[in-house]
C-alpha cells in the first residue's frame, strides 16, 4: 500500500479507536452513575468554568495594562503569559472563522511578547545575540548571494541589507539571512544563541516566537511597500534601537548613535 495512504489509514483507525473508547466510557457512565454523581460532576464543571473565566479576565486586564504602560511587571508575568498562550490562539481562531484581519492580532501578540522579553534580564554580549533576517529584504534584482552570508552584500544602497550589514559590523552580532521559517529554526538550533532579534512579517514572527519558546525572541515587523515577500524593507533605526536595548556592552550600543 502507498506510504501516505497507509499512514492515513493508521490515523483513521486510531480515531475510530478513540471514539470507540469514548462510547464505552459514556455507556459505563450511563449504566452506573447516580444522579448524585452527575450533580457533583456538573458542580466541578461550573467551578472550573468560573476559574477559567477569572483567569482569562486577569489575563485580559494584565495585557491591557502592559500595552498601555509599555511594560510588564513581576505581578503581570503569569497572567500575561496565560494571555499569550490561551487567549491569542483563541482570538486567531475566531478571526479566522469570521474572515477578519489576523495580522492585527498577530501584531498585538508580537508587541506583548516584546514587552514580556524586555521585562526580563535581556542584555547579552554581541556573540550571544542572533539577528535573523528574511531574504525578501534583499533587492530582488541583486545578484549577490546574501542568504546564509550577509557579508556578500556590497552595500550598494538598493536595499536595507547594506545598512543592516554596517550595523552588524559595528556591533559584532551575528546576522543570518534565511529563506523561511524552517531555515530559521534550523539556524537557531545550530547556533544556539541566547537572544534572537528577528525581522519578519506578522505571520512568520508570530509563528517563530511561538515555536522558539525556549529562547527569547524580540520581533521587528518588516514593511511591505511592494506586497508580501518581495522587496520588503525594515526601519533600520528601529532595528538598531531594539539591538541597543539588548546589547550588554554600552559602548557598542552607543557607537552607532555617535
Ligand atoms: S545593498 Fe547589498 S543586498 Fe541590497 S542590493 Fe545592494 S548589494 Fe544587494
Amino acid at each position: 500500500m502507498d506510504k501516505k495512504l497507509r499512514s492515513f489509514m493508521i490515523y483513521a483507525f486510531l480515531l475510530i479507536l478513540v471514539i470507540g473508547a469514548f462510547a464505552v466510557l459514556f455507556s459505563y457512565v450511563y449504566r452506573f452513575f447516580t444522579i448524585d454523581i452527575y450533580n457533583r460532576i456538573l458542580t466541578i464543571l461550573i467551578i472550573l468554568s468560573v476559574v477559567i473565566m477569572v483567569a482569562v479576565a486577569l489575563a485580559m486586564l494584565s495585557i491591557f495594562a502592559a500595552v498601555k504602560s509599555r511594560k510588564v511587571n513581576a505581578l503581570m508575568f503569569v497572567p500575561v503569559r496565560l494571555g499569550l498562550k490561551l487567549v491569542m490562539p483563541f482570538a486567531l481562531f475566531v478571526t479566522d472563522i469570521l474572515k477578519r484581519d489576523k495580522d492585527m492580532i498577530r501584531s498585538l501578540f508580537i508587541d506583548i511578547n516584546n514587552l514580556f522579553v524586555q521585562a526580563g534580564d535581556i542584555r547579552k554580549s554581541p556573540e550571544k545575540i542572533m539577528l535573523l533576517l528574511p531574504h525578501c529584504l534583499q533587492n530582488s534584482e541583486c545578484t549577490h548571494k546574501v542568504t546564509g552570508n550577509i557579508n556578500n552584500c556590497r552595500k550598494c544602497g538598493r536595499c536595507c541589507i547594506g545598512d543592516i550589514l554596517r550595523m552588524v559590523e559595528e556591533t559584532g552580532v551575528k546576522a543570518i539571512i534565511v529563506t523561511g521559517g524552517t531555515a530559521a529554526r534550523k539556524v537557531i538550533a545550530g547556533e544556539n544563541p541566547e537572544m534572537v532579534l528577528s525581522v519578519a512579517c506578522e505571520r512568520d514572527l508570530a509563528i517563530g516566537i511561538s515555536d522558539v519558546s525556549r529562547i527569547p525572541v524580540l520581533g521587528v515587523l518588516n514593511q511591505r511597500p511592494n506586497g508580501p515577500c518581495i522587496n520588503t524593507t525594515v526601519d533600520v533605526r528601529l532595528l538598531r534601537e531594539k539591538l541597543d536595548s539588548i546589547l550588554l556592552v554600552p559602548e557598542i550600543a552607543r557607537k552607532g548613535k555617535d
